[in-house]
């Protein structure tokens, strides 16, 4: 039996771990972590019987605790006990799904450890891919891409010399807005953001989704995963989401992933990897689909994505900046404290606000967070 770990297990790439693991019936969950819904943790716990389950929040933990009391599984909290969940004895994968960039810590723990790591949590990436990166090299562990543009590539690139890359075409739907003008997205309400056309998500990364900060995101993501400078990703918009991403090489070879906007299949493909298991579900039917359509990424409507660009450019800790003013204003835009289109502004001034330094430590980046959250409550 593979034995993983999830954190982040109550989450959209959470439970749809959790489907495929059950579907498939041959892999044992050895630990399970949340944030704080222990009603479905709880749940997860009586079905899957991991032997350490994590809530971040020590209350909700003493609650859970109480609750499962009749099974064999150790309750634990806060970032330790993350951390203990992320590196418990038996597991050879951690799947890394939770949100924001709370994931640093226990993703570095897992791979010092010894696990594989199967990445959703793409936040940790952007802010500390130069730790991560090495790392994984060092000890000899393997980062699997989950998201579906960076499994798409992981795939295009099976049996590649990496030499031969000449650009990597991330694809993008371009979200609910695709086509307006920032005039048109003023009065944008956190229910029109929340409605993505193609893939049902968690909140926060469906709204990254509509402001193309989750593209920028992945932009990032992809130059550490891949090891590719910044200008060697091209975002295409294809908003049918059926081409999940391609890949160029140097004789002007494009290669390109599809499927039907299923986010179990990379999860399954990073649990399996390099194995191909049957998984069920909707499939592609090119004689319905007729037309496949590409068009340019809108900068100027969208300048999340430029700004992703001038920080992956930069480096150091100019994209933890981006990303942690994201996660401050996107929270603040969930709980309806500011408009739409404040977002990127707060992305924007505290990226303007800060001096960068290079190759900062874990401790240096959280520092930074704490300055872009800092700069956001006293400016908004
Ligand atoms: P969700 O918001 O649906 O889930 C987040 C998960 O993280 C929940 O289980 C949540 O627990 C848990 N969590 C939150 N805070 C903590 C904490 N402090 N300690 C432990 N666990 C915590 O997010 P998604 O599943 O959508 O996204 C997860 C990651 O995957 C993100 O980085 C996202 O960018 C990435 N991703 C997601 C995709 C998708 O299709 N959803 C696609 C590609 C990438 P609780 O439920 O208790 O709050
Ligand atoms: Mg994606």
């Amino acid at each position: 039996m593979k034995k993983i770990a999830i954190l982040g297990s109550t989450g959209s790439i959470g439970t749809q771990t959790l489907e495929v693991v059950e579907n498939q019936g041959d892999i044992e969950v050895t630990a399970l972590a949340a944030g704080s819904n222990i009603r479905l943790l709880e749940e997860q716990i009586r079905k899957f019987r991991p032997k350490i389950a994590c809530v971040f929040e020590e209350e909700k933990a003493k609650e859970l605790k109480r609750s499962v009391r009749d099974l064999p599984v150790r309750v634990v909290s806060g970032m330790e006990g993350l951390i203990e969940a992320a590196v418990e004895e038996t597991s050879e994968i951690v799947v890394t799904a939770v949100v924001g960039m709370i994931g640093i810590r226990p993703t570095i723990a897992a791979m010092e450890a010894g696990k594989d790591i199967a990445l959703a949590n793409k936040e940790t990436l952007v802010t500390a891919g130069h730790i991560i990166m090495p790392l994984a090299k060092k000890m000899g562990v393997r980062i699997l891409p989950v998201d579906s543009e960076h499994s798409a590539i992981f795939q295009c690139l099976n049996g590649e010399n990496k030499g031969s890359v000449h650009k990597i075409l991330l694809t993008a739907s371009g979200g609910p807005f695709r086509g307006k003008t920032r005039e048109e997205l003023k009065n944008v309400k956190v229910e029109d953001a929340l409605n993505h056309p193609n893939w049902a998500m968690g909140r926060k990364i469906t709204i990254d989704s509509s402001t193309m900060v989750n593209k920028g995101l992945e932009v990032m993501e992809a130059k550490w995963l891949f090891d590719v400078q910044m200008d060697q990703v091209q975002v295409v918009i294809q908003p049918k989401s059926i081409i999940h991403s391609m890949v160029e090489f140097e004789d002007g070879a494009v290669m390109a992933q599809m499927g039907t906007p299923d986010m179990k299949l990379p999860i399954q493909y990073a649990l399996y990897y390099p194995e191909r298991r049957y998984l069920k579900g909707d499939r592609l039917d090119f004689w319905s689909i007729g037309q496949i359509n590409f068009e340019k990424p809108d900068l100027v409507n969208f300048p999340g994505l430029k700004l992703a660009y001038e920080a992956g450019c930069a480096g150091g800790t100019l994209p933890t900046v981006f990303n942690a003013a994201n996660e401050k204003a996107v929270a603040k835009f969930l709980n309806r404290e500011i408009t739409y289109l404040t977002i990127t502004d707060m992305i924007e001034g505290a990226m303007n606000g800060h001096t960068v330094k290079e190759n900062p430590t874990v401790e240096e980046i959280l520092e930074a967070e704490a300055a872009a959250y800092e700069y956001i409550e006293s400016r908004w």
